[in-house]
């Protein structure tokens, strides 16, 4: 008897034959005798419809409640898929984050998992029932709502893998594999049947949001075998397994993309030792994560220094660094929120050399301005005007030659 933990998102949960849906594959999976446990997300739309709602009532919403709001998506999804089963003549139970208990820390809206006391659910597992828990959310040490980031509900089910050692996460999406690049802007690109731990992680990091990226580094810590599927049709979807399970693979294994990238640069900043962590230091304090960072050729004691932030906190990194940059005499602070990160990833990259200047070619032969450059070891990642984004991913899919099989 195999465990095995199914996670729906949302646009798999979206109506009620959807969920009908939904049941009708976890009774079949229970059906071949297997112990199963489904992890469901808010029906489509809801999270940012509650969001929105938010918005409506403040400005800026205090977190806590925030996350007692958004939260209830995921309670609903959760009932009914608990009822199709039930009313399929399935045994069934569902759990919120609070009685699965998914204990994290306090940091609403993008809150970590410390532990989970999955006794319940395996209680419930040995009475034979599907056990319907909710995903994106926990509960702090004082017992306030907390959600785990957007996409989080691939995290509580990963997480809940490792918990109670699953043979398989299963995540069901509205693609039926994880390809070469988002496959709603690459019309050609390739479905991949292995991918290694870490290459999945650059590549959800960098955007590919087909998995939350926190979901696939707890997956790698334990060992969680995901395998990412359709929740429309059947068939095998993408494995992402341990590194030496995965054939060497091209150099460039995909493109990923990041819209939710804004820039900010502050002028004439004095070229002193301590001046950028004083400049960058209310940034990590207010929790927005500065990404790429470039600084110029410093000229009679003064440089700029440009640096991204994730678009939907622009905001608050400019309130931020504005009171930064008034305290150490700098210059003018602006903004541009309609940037793009592009990336390459490949864990090939460490060996050869040219990935890069084949990268920069291509965006100048599609016409795409460079305006900022970060790598790492398995990748290269280029910052560019969000107008371009799609043009820009079309033009290194094609440039890699990811649409034909590697050789
Ligand atoms: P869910 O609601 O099921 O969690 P998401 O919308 O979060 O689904 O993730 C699935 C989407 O991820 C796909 O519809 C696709 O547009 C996008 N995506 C981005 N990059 C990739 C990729 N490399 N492979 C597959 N899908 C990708
Ligand atoms: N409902 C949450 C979101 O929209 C969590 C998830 O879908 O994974 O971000
Ligand atoms: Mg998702």
């Amino acid at each position: 008897m195999a465990t095995i933990v199914q996670k729906f998102g949302g646009t798999s949960v979206g109506s009620i034959d959807l969920i009908r849906n939904v049941a009708r594959r976890a009774a079949a999976c229970r059906q071949q005798g297997n112990r199963v446990v489904v992890v469901v997300s808010a029906m489509a739309g809801e999270t940012n419809r509650l969001l929105g709602l938010a918005r409506e009532v403040c400005d800026l919403p205090h977190h806590r409640e925030i996350d007692v709001l958004v939260s209830t998506g995921e309670q609903v999804s959760i009932a009914l898929v608990a009822l199709a089963l039930q009313e399929a003549g399935v045994a069934a139970r569902s759990l919120l984050g609070h009685q699965v208990r998914i204990v994290t820390d306090d940091a609403h809206g993008r809150a970590r998992i410390q532990t989970i006391d999955a006794s319940a659910v395996i209680e419930a597992l040995e009475l034979g029932e599907i056990v319907v828990v909710a995903g994106f959310q926990g509960v702090d040490a004082e017992g306030s709502i907390t959600t785990l980031g957007r996409g989080g509900s691939d995290l509580s089910a990963v997480a809940m893998a490792a918990a109670i050692n699953a043979d398989v996460c299963e995540i069901y999406t509205d693609v039926d594999g994880i390809y070469t690049s988002d496959p709603n802007v690459v019309p050609g690109a390739r479905k991949i049947a292995r991918i290694g731990f870490e290459e999945m992680l650059e590549l959800a990091s960098l955007g590919a949001k087909v998995l939350q990226a926190r979901s696939v580094e707890i997956a790698m810590k334990h060992g969680v075998r995901l395998h990412v599927r359709s929740s429309f049709h059947d068939g095998e979807g993408s494995y992402v397994v341990p590194e030496e399970e995965v054939m060497e693979g091209p150099v460039v294994t995909g493109v990923a993309y990041d819209r939710n990238t804004a820039k900010i640069t502050v002028c004439a900043v004095r070229d002193d030792p301590g001046v950028a962590a004083q400049l960058l230091r209310p940034l990590g304090e207010a929790g927005i994560n500065v990404d790429v960072i470039i600084q110029n050729v410093a000229s009679e004691g003064h440089t700029d220094v440009s640096f991204t932030v994730p678009q939907n906190e622009l905001e608050s990194a400019l309130a931020a660094i504005e009171h930064a940059a008034r305290t150490l005499g700098s210059g003018t602070v602006t903004s541009d929120a309609h940037v793009a990160k592009v990336s390459v990833v490949g864990a090939g990259m460490r060996s050869q050399a040219g990935v890069a200047v084949a990268m920069f070619e291509a965006l100048g032969a599609a016409g795409v301005n460079i305006q900022m450059i970060t790598t790492s070891e398995i990748k290269i990642s280029c910052v560019i005007s969000e107008g371009s984004t799609e043009l820009a991913v079309r033009a290194l899919h094609e440039a890699y030659g990811l649409a034909m099989e590697p050789a």
